[in-house]
């Protein structure tokens, strides 16, 4: 890890119990002279009764019970409220251990439940359209502290014998920033023992942090990528996307284009529009040219949120559509994001954001 990734890094005192892969717990018992089964059952206690205390594991002896209390903290997340939106979406705010606050979503789809999870707090990526990066990075959140959000928002679900059954890592945060947590994340979500979530039900989200796009191709999974790209030039992206300084579009689409060689997958575009910024016919036809690169290429078309420090206003419907045309004639997949949660303020950042004007951090 180098000095300006260690900045980012939490302090908590002790490790969180969602911190470790079921390997790392097989390690743990061996190096505690534990028999080998107990690894199974402390992640059998976590992720399929999913216990809200290390009391409750019930078959484990006393006296491991005490050494796991001693070594690990069990709570990683307080549920400062939970609000539900008419459509079924229900919006999370949270509080960690150290009292910032982070935001988790679970939507309702007709195929399922799916979870939005966050993977920092704040964003130093610094959109121009996105309220999650008006404070700026605080820090990097743990594995476990992304495993917590996935284990309450199936604990809400259990009340109703409900499952998530896909996971987006495209709430707060550049996951791709977080790299080294986010992959831990998922190694405990797909595993067969833990919550058993399907690799291509789960998305990973990116602003386009270019070394990490190569480093993913070659982990070898079939956990799908999405591409926040938002424009279709160099000189649009830079000014809606200062990551692009650092990661020009051309390197991008390079990126990308070794991911798809690599990994036979494709891969999903997010275009958020911006009345009259980036959603006029021309951007759309000079989109579909980029992305020809791209067989298999999706694009999925978000009209904007209105965020009140922000300027941009929404495309007009038509407008929308008419973009989705031109795509669509250039034989380029693309679909409108159907909005959620309107009602409960669950763009990204929007609820955090409040919390932390209301004086809370
Ligand atoms: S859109 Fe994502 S990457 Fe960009 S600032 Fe917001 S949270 Fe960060």
């Amino acid at each position: 890890m180098n000095e300006i990734e260690s900045r980012w890094q939490p302090k908590n005192e002790k490790p969180y119990v969602y911190d470790f892969t079921l390997e790392d717990w097989q390690q743990w018992v061996k190096d505690n002279g534990e028999a080998g089964f107990r690894a199974g059952q402390i992640f059998d206690w976590l992720y399929v009764k999913r216990v809200s205390s290390i009391d409750e594991m019930t078959n484990l002896p006393k006296t491991l019970r005490d050494r796991l209390k001693e070594q690990f903290d069990f709570v990683t997340l307080t549920e400062v409220a939970h609000y539900r939106s008419k459509d079924g979406t229900v919006k999370f705010l949270f509080e960690l251990s150290d009292e910032n606050a982070i935001e988790t979503v679970i939507m309702k789809h007709s195929y399922g439940n799916s979870i939005c999870v966050t993977t920092q707090v704040g964003c130093r990526v610094g959109c121009t359209f996105c309220a999650s990066t008006l404070g700026g990075l605080k820090r990097n959140l743990t594995s476990g502290e992304i495993i917590a959000q996935v284990v309450k928002a199936q604990q809400l679900l259990d009340e109703t014998q409900e499952r998530v059954s896909s996971i987006v890592i495209m709430g707060i945060g550049e996951p791709f920033e977080n790299y080294d947590a986010v992959m831990k994340f998922l190694k405990v979500m797909i595993h067969p023992k833990g919550l058993n979530i399907g690799q291509r039900h789960i998305t990973v989200s990116t602003s386009g942090i270019v070394p990490n796009i190569y480093r993913f191709a070659d982990e070898d999974t079939q956990i799908n990528l999405a591409i926040s790209i938002h424009a279709p030039n160099d000189t649009l992206r830079s000014k809606l996307m200062p990551v692009n300084r650092r990661y020009p579009f051309a390197e991008l689409i390079e990126a990308c284009q070794y991911y798809v060689a690599k990994t036979g997958r494709r891969i999903t575009f997010e275009y958020a529009l911006m009345g009259g910024v980036n959603d006029q016919a021309e951007h759309a036809e000079e989109l579909a040219k980029v992305l020809k690169a791209f067989p298999m290429a999706h694009v999925n078309l978000i009209p904007v949120n209105f965020v009140s420090e922000r300027d941009f206003v929404r495309t007009p419907r038509n407008d929308i559509f008419t973009f989705q045309r031109i795509l669509e004639r250039n034989k380029i997949n693309a679909t409108i994001r159907r909005e959620q949660g309107s009602d409960i303020a669950a763009a990204c950042g929007q609820l955090r954001a409040k919390h932390m004007e209301s004086g809370a951090r």
